[in-house]
């Protein structure tokens, strides 16, 4: 139909924006649904330290349990869920489940480690998230020292703002993690303003560091940087040996990726947190 009045660029384009708006709007609205009926559910990827080979610490991924289309990943979900503001709720509940979780698993007798949580920009921007932190730890029971949050870099943030809040974060004991470390906006500011204690190097730079000479510099860079500002470095998204050598030989702290692990659901990470021999946070 659009053809025959001969401006069919801008009536398809227009059909098309209003699709997406539908389809938006039609996510946000079984995103909703989807957290009242208690859809959503936690993948943990281990963390293992380069040196020894042992795990270290898990991240908290969150995954959406769909009635129809089963497990379906955050990358579909998630920016959603920012723009609707719904990836508040959301975020709460991943926070309390990841400690509540943590803290189990201690209770149990796995060894006291850190899990991390990612933060988005816009539950960083709540007034009273620094008391609901609080609340959550003490509800759980959850040492501070185990909790970790992952936060982007990102143009968005009000600098001042962050650098207050992280000061909190930091006086609770949590810490604080700079996650996909170089692909964001403001990455120095950061590091001379904010309290952080570990940089996750993002798995961009990972990928080809055997292939390509300016990842396997960058990658270099960031690891001396990072330990000259006494900051611990991880890298994400590891997949081979080949990288894992490279990353220990120029002292890279800790690895993340399916080299180690994938991301796995409760029963198989429990079988690697109760394997493990006991070290501490
Ligand atoms: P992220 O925080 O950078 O998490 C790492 C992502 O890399 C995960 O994807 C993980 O499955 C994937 N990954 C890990 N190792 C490898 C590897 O060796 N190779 C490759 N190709 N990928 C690897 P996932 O679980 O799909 O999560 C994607 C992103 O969604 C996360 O990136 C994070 O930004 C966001 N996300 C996940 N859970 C939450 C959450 O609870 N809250 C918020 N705000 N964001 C979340
Ligand atoms: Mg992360
Ligand atoms: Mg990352
Ligand atoms: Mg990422």
């Amino acid at each position: 139909k659009a053809k025959e009045n001969g401006r069919n660029d801008y009536h398809l384009y227009s059909e098309d924006i209003d699709q997406q708006a539908y389809h938006r709007l039609t996510l946000q609205h079984e995103l909703m649904k989807a957290l009242q009926n208690g859809e959503f559910l936690l993948h943990y990827q281990p963390q293992y330290d380069l040196a020894t080979g042992r795990i270290v610490g898990t991240e908290a991924l969150v995954r959406w349990l769909h009635p129809t289309r089963g497990l379906v990943p955050p990358g579909e979900f998630i920016p959603a869920a920012e723009d609707s503001g719904l990836i508040v709720p959301l975020g709460d509940w991943v926070l309390e489940e990841a400690c509540r979780q943590n803290k189990e698993w201690q209770d149990a007798g796995a060894a006291p480690i850190p899990v991390s949580v990612n933060l988005s920009v816009r539950q960083f921007s709540q007034r009273n998230l620094i008391g609901k932190i609080g609340r959550v730890l003490k509800a759980t029971g959850l040492d501070p020292k185990c909790l970790k949050l992952e936060i982007t870099e990102s143009v968005t943030m009000d600098v001042e703002r962050a650098t207050l809040f992280l000061e909190q974060l930091a006086e609770l004991g949590v810490g604080i993690s700079i996650d996909d470390f170089g692909t964001g906006y403001s990455s120095f500011h950061y590091l001379r303003n904010f309290p952080i204690g570990s940089l996750k190097i993002d798995r961009s730079f990972v990928r080809d560091i055997e292939q390509d000479p300016n990842d396997a510099a960058i990658v270099a860079a960031i690891i001396a940087m990072a330990h000259n500002l006494r900051l611990q470095v991880i890298a994400e998204g590891v997949e081979t040996l080949e990288q894992v050598r490279f990353l220990r030989s120029h002292g890279c702290d800790e690895m993340q990726g399916y080299y180690g692990s994938p991301p796995l659901p409760k029963a198989g990470i429990e079988s690697l947190l109760f394997e493990a021999t006991s070290f501490s946070c």
